[in-house]
């Protein structure tokens, strides 16, 4: 785990830096609150140990500014206290701190309670991990799906760029669960999740969007790509094959792709790629139609 040290005095920075690399930590060093709080934002650290008394910015303010960003708050902080003062102790547990440490450090008392932070910092994480996973599946969820699209969309203001979206529905899964049950229902969802799963490149987000509705969010792709992937899916799926009282269950899955092209926000881009979906539902299912294009209809 990565801890980041911020204090003005280089004598404090090498003692610290030499006791947690005992326990195998990746210390990074700022000597000064604006330069720490740059460090903050690109290293993200598990930790961050704060001297009180630095020049310019305390560790007060920059315990404040912390705080303040939504993006480093959740990141516990230990102040390092030179003074045995109360008032400051009070104070920097009061703006959000986990823990303090009197200075000069004893050697292990500040392992120690690096290692308690630590501790509670990785339980902290997987809580937040597991509350954007999808249970049955081990897909992402809906709310992690809603917070990747702001973070992409984002991007795409700043440094311009594409997102291809691709979303899924199991077809008639109705018909499944009324024949054979809601286990075997669960176990086709786990199986279509698992075939999502594995066409998805590390950088996309496979996402159990609800009941039998998947989607797939694809970072710096377009539309072709998205439906090259919907259509490498569609094909596994047919694949599957669950047995029940030795019967085969087998199902087909629908899609809609769009990308960033044809819709500008999260919501917009959702919208196009159900209507797609919407789109397939109604040229018989078991296949993938592209948001904007024509679908093609088979007659006869
Ligand atoms: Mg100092």
């Amino acid at each position: 785990m990565k801890v980041l040290l911020i204090d003005d005095s280089p004598d404090a920075l090498a003692i610290a830096k030499a006791r947690l690399r005992k326990d195998d930590l990746d210390v990074i060093c700022a000597d000064n609150g604006q330069s720490g709080l740059v460090v903050a934002g690109e290293e993200k650290p598990d930790l961050i140990l704060l001297d009180v008394d630095m020049p310019e910015m305390s560790g007060f303010d920059v315990c404040k500014k912390l705080k303040e960003n939504a993006d480093l708050q959740m990141i516990p902080v230990i102040f390092l206290t030179g003074s045995t003062d109360i008032d400051d102790k009070v104070k920097g547990l009061d703006l959000g701190a986990v823990d303090y440490v009197t200075k000069p450090f004893d050697a292990f008392e500040l392992r120690a309670r690096v290692r308690a932070a630590l501790r509670t910092k990785r339980l902290q994480d997987l809580l937040v991990e597991h509350a954007r996973i999808d249970p049955l599946t081990g897909l992402w969820n809906r709310r992690a799906l809603t917070d990747r699209l702001d973070q992409e969309f984002a991007k795409i203001r700043r440094n311009g760029g594409s997102v291809a979206f691709v979303m899924a529905d199991i077809d008639h899964f109705k018909r499944v669960n009324d024949a054979y049950g809601h286990r075997i229902g669960d176990e086709i969802i786990s199986r279509v999740a698992e075939a999502l799963h594995e066409q998805s490149r590390q950088s996309d987000l496979p996402v159990r969007y609800g009941g039998e509705e998947f989607s797939v969010l694809l970072p710096d792709e377009s539309i072709e790509s998205a439906a090259a992937l919907a259509e490498r899916c569609r094909k596994d799926i047919e694949e599957i094959c669950v047995g029940f009282a030795g019967q085969e269950v087998r199902v087909t899955v629908s899609f809609g792709v769009s990308d960033t092209n044809i819709a500008d926000s999260p919501e917009a881009l959702i919208e196009s790629a159900d209507a797609a979906l919407y789109q397939a539902k109604n040229s018989g299912r078991n296949c993938v139609v592209s948001a904007g294009a024509e679908v093609e209809r088979t007659t006869g």
